[in-house]
């Protein structure tokens, strides 16, 4: 069953949907997600990217990723709301930012990734493998 998700930023001016992807929800805790939000790691929400669409005021910053191919993170360009990250290597889904959602609450974590890079004062929000 396709599970269509909408959310969007604080100011309203970026609206999102799209349908979930079947894998795991999970938290990131690298070094860009610590920094792009300003927290101790960003919880995610992968959608397929295929039917997803979003305001196209939304505004775009492109940076290295990991495996030298480039990763974007999307934000609203009036309240600076964090919505959503994706990357050219994994280019059939886009991640939202859980809070972003319209129902936040469905945001069910199932793991953590780069739990190496945590601060110490996050490490209580690391969630380990079942
Ligand atoms: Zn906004
Ligand atoms: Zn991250």
């Amino acid at each position: 069953m396709a599970q269509r998700m909408t959310g969007g930023c604080k100011c309203g001016l970026v609206r999102y949907q799209g349908i979930r992807l079947a894998v795991p929800m999970f938290r990131c805790h690298c070094r860009d997600c610590q920094q792009l939000t300003g927290s101790g790691h960003s919880d995610m929400v992968p959608l397929a990217i295929e039917g997803f669409v979003i305001s196209d005021t939304v505004k775009t910053y492109e940076m290295p990723g990991g495996s030298g191919q480039s990763t974007f993170s999307g934000f609203c360009p009036n309240c600076g709301s964090q919505l959503t990250r994706n990357s050219q290597r994994m280019s059939d889904r886009i991640y939202v930012h859980a809070a972003s959602l319209d129902n936040p609450s469905s945001y069910q974590p199932e793991k953590s990734i780069y739990s190496g890079s945590a601060q110490p004062w996050d490490e209580a929000a690391i969630i380990k493998e079942q």
